[in-house]
């Protein structure tokens, strides 16, 4: 306490409008406030000097004292940020504006994502005065305090998964909205996982606050424990109230939305080649193939030649989420054009070239590419593969995908292997809950190149086939200790690949030969498949299992062989063994590594 019986709030001699926010606990949101009317203008993780925070901190009826400096922070770059860097890395600094962002809305069904989405939508004023009906584009923009917010209106995290699976980094910020009656349920918490595989910031809008049951302290502790702690209880997620019926809060989550925007800092070069992602696509009747295309850099303009994915085409008109004609999209801009030979797939990157024939001939070389990869099975990670990639600088850390049968062992099973951690790899869990390995959860291993483990749990079908399809691994195990024992060695490079025997073919024993000095060998005759010699060999007999062994020869009429295939006869002699009977079976197994389990 102070003199004039005031609480006294320690303060280091430069800090950040979120750390202020944190002393206080206070929302930054306040913070700004009181230092607008000071004069001051700050984003949430500027730094303000001693005396600017010491006159906030007066307003609020506390006394400031210097600290020394606090070390500040410093956060892993949100990938999100990285993926746009990438995009005008090459674009010189002068020719970089701030661009809008470009925001999803994730949460757990019936929460009220779409209902927010018509709330948002219908705050922009602009859209009224034009008279303008809005299209359903998949996307749409607003306006607010002169500034442009873009929204995907393909709400869930689904959408937003499989974009990012196909390559496309199209969102900066995530709106996961949580009714505040029904609080943080399964996919909530497996929206929130996948934004965070994604490294893109959350705002959580707690939708519904207009219900009698609403709980908003409830479901602030529940955010609290999946890592969600909201900045007013000291952690660095916002939590806004809203209700998308009432169309209230509305304008402090886009507040929030603008503040989160600031701390980002994304930027485009205006003046460049337009380049961006497919957000939607359909073939229309009357019109031809009508595209969404969020520019994410460069101009778009009418008669541009793009090519996306495999497909191709000059603009030839292009319209607004009004339906209003425009020649031009700059940077964060939804349009949807005609003129595209063919329908593109949501998540397609798409860019501006220079001519149509310099688009043939990329699509027919993208073509070439894609058959030569479908030759090859896809394969995007296996453990036996994780220390390889580390060696070659490929991968930092093993990011993986957690699934358990209950509470009891997902918690004990997530602990030990987060302790798996080392200096040089770090073990990243992207998601751990309970139940069998969905569709979802392969979409969120192949967008992060991570690894699925399931214990005393089932991967599904339709999981199962797309595991296969995008070469995801996904092991299963009934053994804790053998689930983290096998990470622990793939982490070291210890881990030998596993193998699995294959039947590659059979034959029927018809008669036995004696051979003087050598003993007995199968004169044989081959039903099914293809005999090799490197390959093991099971005798069996009446369904038994005789003899496993080594080949000593495969012989056809008198030659050596290498491989004897189907309808063929042959001469067998198995190391160790020569009391063959007619009509036994030889069965040929050879081990092949496991690619997928
Ligand atoms: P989605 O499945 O997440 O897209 O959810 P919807 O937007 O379809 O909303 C689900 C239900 O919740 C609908 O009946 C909405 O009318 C209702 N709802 C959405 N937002 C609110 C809200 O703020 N307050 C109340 N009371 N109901 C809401």
């Amino acid at each position: 306490m102070s003199d004039n019986g005031r609480k006294v709030i320690e303060l280091p001699a430069a800090v950040t409008v979120r750390q202020l926010a944190d002393l206080l606990k206070a929302s930054p949101i306040d913070i700004i406030k009181g230092l607008m009317s000071n004069g001051v203008m700050a984003t949430i993780n500027q730094q303000i000097d001693y005396d600017a925070a010491a006159i906030v901190i007066s307003e609020m009826g506390y006394d400031a004292q210097p600290i020394a400096v606090i070390e500040e922070e410093k956060e892993e770059e949100k990938v999100s940020t990285a993926e746009w860097r990438k995009l005008i890395e090459h674009e010189s600094e002068e020719d970089l504006i701030l661009r809008p962002p470009v925001v999803t809305i994730l949460g757990h069904v019936d929460h009220g994502k779409t209902s927010l989405l018509d709330a948002i939508r219908h705050t922009d004023v602009a859209a009224g005065e034009a008279g303008g009906i809005t299209q359903h584009i998949g996307a749409y923009q607003i306006i607010r305090n002169q500034r442009s917010i873009t929204f995907l209106d393909t709400p869930g995290h689904e959408a937003f998964t499989a974009m990012r699976a196909r390559g496309a980094q199209a969102t900066d910020i995530a709106v996961l909205v949580v009714a505040a009656d029904d609080g943080v349920m399964p996919q909530t918490r497996e929206a929130a996982a996948h934004a965070k595989a994604a490294r893109v910031p959350i705002i959580v809008a707690l939708n519904k606050i207009d219900k009698a049951n609403a709980s908003p302290d409830r479901v602030k502790q529940q955010l609290t424990d999946i890592q969600l702690t909201p900045d007013e209880w000291g952690g660095d997620t916002m939590v806004v109230p809203v209700s998308a019926k009432k169309k209230e809060g509305i304008d402090d989550l886009l507040e929030a939305i603008l503040l989160t925007a600031d701390d980002l800092k994304m930027k485009a070069n205006p003046k460049t080649a337009a380049a961006g992602t497919v957000v939607e696509a359909q073939l229309e009747k009357a019109k031809g193939v009508m595209a969404t295309l969020l520019v994410q850099n460069g101009t778009l303009h009418t008669g541009d030649v793009i090519i996306a994915g495999m497909v191709s085409g000059r603009i030839r008109r292009m319209f607004n989420d009004h339906g209003g004609v425009v020649e031009e999209a700059p940077p964060s801009t939804p349009v949807s054009v005609l003129g595209l030979s063919d329908v593109p797939v949501a998540g397609d990157i798409f860019r501006v070239v220079e001519s149509d024939r310099e688009a043939r001939t990329l699509v027919a070389e993208r073509k070439l590419a894609t058959k030569e990869a479908e030759a090859k099975p896809a394969q995007a990670m296996t453990l036996e593969q994780v220390f390889e990639k580390f060696k070659a600088g490929e991968m930092k850390e093993l990011a993986l995908v957690i699934k358990a049968d209950v509470q009891g062992s997902l918690e004990p099973l997530t602990n030990s292997l987060k302790k798996l951690s080392t200096d040089d790899i770090k073990v990243n869990i992207l998601y751990g809950e309970i139940g069998n390995i969905t569709e979802n959860d392969v979409m969120l291993a192949t967008a992060s190149k991570a690894i699925i483990v399931g214990f005393a749990v089932q991967a599904d079908a339709a999981a199962t086939r797309l595991a296969e399809k995008n070469g995801v691994s996904i092991r299963l195990y009934d053994v804790i200790y053998r689930l983290t024992e096998d990470v622990e060695k793939a982490l070291k490079g210890m881990l030998e690949p596993e193998y699995e025997e294959v039947l590659i073919g059979k034959a029927e024993v018809r008669l036995v030969i004696r051979i003087p000095k050598i003993g007995n060998i199968a004169g044989a005759y081959v039903r099914d498949g293809e005999l090799k010699r490197n390959a093991t060999v099971r005798v069996m007999r009446g369904g038994q299992k005789l003899f496993e062994g080594k080949l000593s020869s495969l012989k056809h009429v008198k030659d050596d062989v290498r491989e004897v295939k189907q309808g063929f006869e042959c001469g067998i002699g198995v190391d160790g063994f020569e009391s063959f009977r007619t009509g036994d079976l030889i069965e040929f197994y050879v081990k092949q590594r496991k690619e997928v389990e």
